[in-house]
């Protein structure tokens, strides 16, 4: 199953397509959390702003509830000292509800056997998973993080940066397992130093919250900020969409077309983009690849012996996140169990189920405590990475360009700020604003 394969529409949406002659100032392609930010701060500007979207809003952050499990559709935590918080604190959102995970007991796979997973200098002396002076190099490395100058990182790999720190195979790859736990890319070797290294430091300072709910709690907030200002929902998709120039832009559905002063294209991927426009998107060939990974979601009777596995060497991510997030029924659990796929992934679909499930069992999970599972195969995490060629996070595909007038970009594989949810709100912001000040020049001329 992929993200956007979903055929399930929201409930309250009008099913209207309404009028060209609608006097619409901007128009949101895309009601996950890039669209939704962009809509809110639109319309909060006074702007009349109509989103399409003809899923259920929310997109890849949106949940579902089976039997009373709140499954994220692969694994969700929030960036506590990230870009997308105070955006959504601006903006109404409450996401002070939830928890940091659990990490003290926590395990590193390391060729099949579970170790203890270093979480600070006691339980890095004291894991076996490393010789001493590897454990030294490790502490150094970890000491000095925090003051690494993310800046300066843009234009070297992270593959780059690792070799330099002469870390060793066992120790590179400990390195390796938080940049993956922090970006989700299963190989953050070919991703830009910079981004990397940044979110690796909001993981290891503010770290993370499993919000209660999931982070259906932002897209709640955010809908409900968005139909506060007025914002309008439309289920329906856009089929094309013409840039403006001398004519304002037009969207095509298949119930018409509708312009507006501005578009803003919030549909996922570079790609998703690309389509609509029907050419491609300047500074999108210079990302990765979109990142995907195979999710299995757990609801369970208890949880499991390890509540947290990460794989050492092995691009795997089980973390349980009810508890301490509230996703489940009282006294049960939600586990989330990840594989990040490479370029290059060699399992097929069941295979990497049959993994996702061994990986639980041996974190303690049995048939006899299964309530509910759900497995995706191929959820897309970011739309892609950015990398040192491409010049790292400013190099990413900008919000507004020239070569699309009209036309501003969100997503979390746009703009210069941040990683996963936190460039979809953060590039969904800067788009809203872009989008109202357009709408606004053109009302005056
Ligand atoms: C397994 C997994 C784990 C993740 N974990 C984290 C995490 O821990 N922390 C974090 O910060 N982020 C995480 N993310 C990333 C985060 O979920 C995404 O970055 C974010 O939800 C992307 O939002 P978006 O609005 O850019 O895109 P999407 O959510 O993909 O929204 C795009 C929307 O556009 C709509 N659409 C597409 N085409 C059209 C069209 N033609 N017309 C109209 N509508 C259209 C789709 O229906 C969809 O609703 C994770 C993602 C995955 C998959």
């Amino acid at each position: 199953m992929t993200d956007l394969s979903h055929s399930d529409t929201h409930a309250t949406i009008s099913h209207s397509s309404g009028p060209s002659a609608d006097l619409i100032d901007v128009i949101v392609v895309g009601g996950g959390l890039a669209g939704l930010v962009a809509a809110a701060t639109a319309a909060r500007s006074g702007r009349r702003v109509v989103v399409l979207d003809p899923h259920r809003l929310g997109g890849r952050a949106r949940v579902d509830d089976r039997k009373g499990f709140r499954f994220n559709r692969g694994p969700r935590a929030l960036y506590l000292g990230g870009a997308g918080r105070p955006i959504l604190d601006s903006l109404g959102v409450d996401t002070r509800a939830g928890a940091s995970p659990a990490v003290p007991q926590s395990q590193g796979r390391h060729q099949g056997e579970l170790r203890l997973l270093p979480q600070g200098p006691g339980s890095l002396m004291r894991t076996p998973l490393l010789r001493p002076a590897e454990k030294v190099r490790v502490g150094l490395l970890l000491t000095k993080f925090p003051k690494l100058d993310t800046k300066a990182l843009a234009g070297t790999s992270f593959g780059a940066f690792l070799a330099e720190q002469h870390l060793g195979p066992t120790a590179a790859d400990l390195v390796r397992m938080l940049a993956r736990v922090a970006t989700y890319a299963a190989e953050p070797d070919a991703a830009d130093a910079g981004a990397v290294v940044g979110n690796m430091q909001l993981a290891l300072a503010e770290g993370v919250r499993y919000l209660d709910g999931g982070f259906q709690a932002i897209v709640d907030g955010l809908q409900a900020a968005a139909a506060k200002a007025g914002v309008e929902f439309r289920a329906v998709a856009a089929t094309s969409v013409q840039p403006g120039g001398s004519a304002p832009p037009v969207v095509h559905t298949a119930q018409g077309p509708i312009s507006a002063a501005s578009v803003v294209l919030a549909t996922g991927t570079p790609a998703a983009a690309a389509n609509l426009l029907g050419a491609p998107i300047l500074g999108a060939e210079l990302l990765t690849a979109p990142v995907t990974a195979a999710c299995l979601e757990l609801g369970l009777r208890r949880s499991p012996r390890y509540p947290v596995v990460f794989g050492i060497g092995e691009p795997l991510y089980l973390s349980t996140h009810c508890p301490p997030a509230k996703l489940a029924p009282p006294g049960h659990a939600v586990v989330h169990v990840m594989r990040n796929h490479a370029a290059d992934e060699p399992l097929e679909h069941h295979e990497q189920r049959a993994w996702l499930w061994a990986a639980a069992q041996q974190a303690g999970v049995t048939e006899d405590d299964v309530v509910e599972q759900r497995f995706l195969a191929e959820m897309v995490v970011t739309g892609g990475m950015p990398t040192a060629v491409g010049g790292g996070l400013p190099g990413r595909p900008a919000v507004s360009s020239p070569e699309r007038p009209g036309i501003l970009l969100a997503g979390d594989w746009v703009g210069a700020v941040g990683l996963l949810a936190d460039a979809a709100v953060a590039s969904g912001a800067v788009a809203g604003q872009h989008a109202a000040a357009l709408a606004a020049t053109m009302a005056t001329t």
